[in-house]
């Protein structure tokens, strides 16, 4: 049975410098996940401490916020079958270290910090985050 959803994904800065925006929305068509929405922004670091506030008490957190307001990124609605988990395995693990072959992060990711893209982890984060972005 098919499960038609949406999901947020976003190219990192690291992936926005490397000039690698088209190289990773192919491989998001390749793998039937259509592009709904896009657009390349550059969020303050308040935004981004609002948008990854569940990592607040993780110690990587500072950098991290400090890490995506460092420079443009490009936010997108993913939309295809099971988009949020389709959207993780193509992006692959944290650590483009463990990340599987063919992945996004195992192709194009530096660090487990500067790892290129971000996915919604669940259907229920998709829609906030979509909404974080998107909503007017
Ligand atoms: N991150 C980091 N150090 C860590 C773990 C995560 O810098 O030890 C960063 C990394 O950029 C990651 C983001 O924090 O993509 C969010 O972490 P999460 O565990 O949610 O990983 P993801 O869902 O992005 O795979
Ligand atoms: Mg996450």
């Amino acid at each position: 049975m098919s499960n038609i959803e949406k999901t947020l994904s976003i190219i990192k800065p690291d992936a926005v410098e490397r000039n690698l925006i088209d190289e990773i929305k192919k491989i998001f068509l390749k793998n039937d996940l259509n592009i709904k929405e896009s657009k390349k922004i550059h969020i303050t670091k308040d935004e981004a401490a609002e948008f990854y506030k569940v990592h607040q008490s993780k110690p990587f957190y500072n950098d991290l916020c400090a890490y995506l307001s460092s420079g443009p990124i490009v936010v997108m609605v993913l939309e295809g079958n099971n988009a949020v988990a389709a959207n993780r395995k193509i992006m692959g693990a944290t650590n483009p270290k463990d990340a599987d072959k063919n992945t996004i992060r195992k192709l194009y990711g530096i660090s487990i910090d500067k790892n290129s893209v971000h996915g919604s982890d669940s259907s229920e984060n998709a829609k906030k985050e979509i909404d974080f972005f998107f909503k007017n």
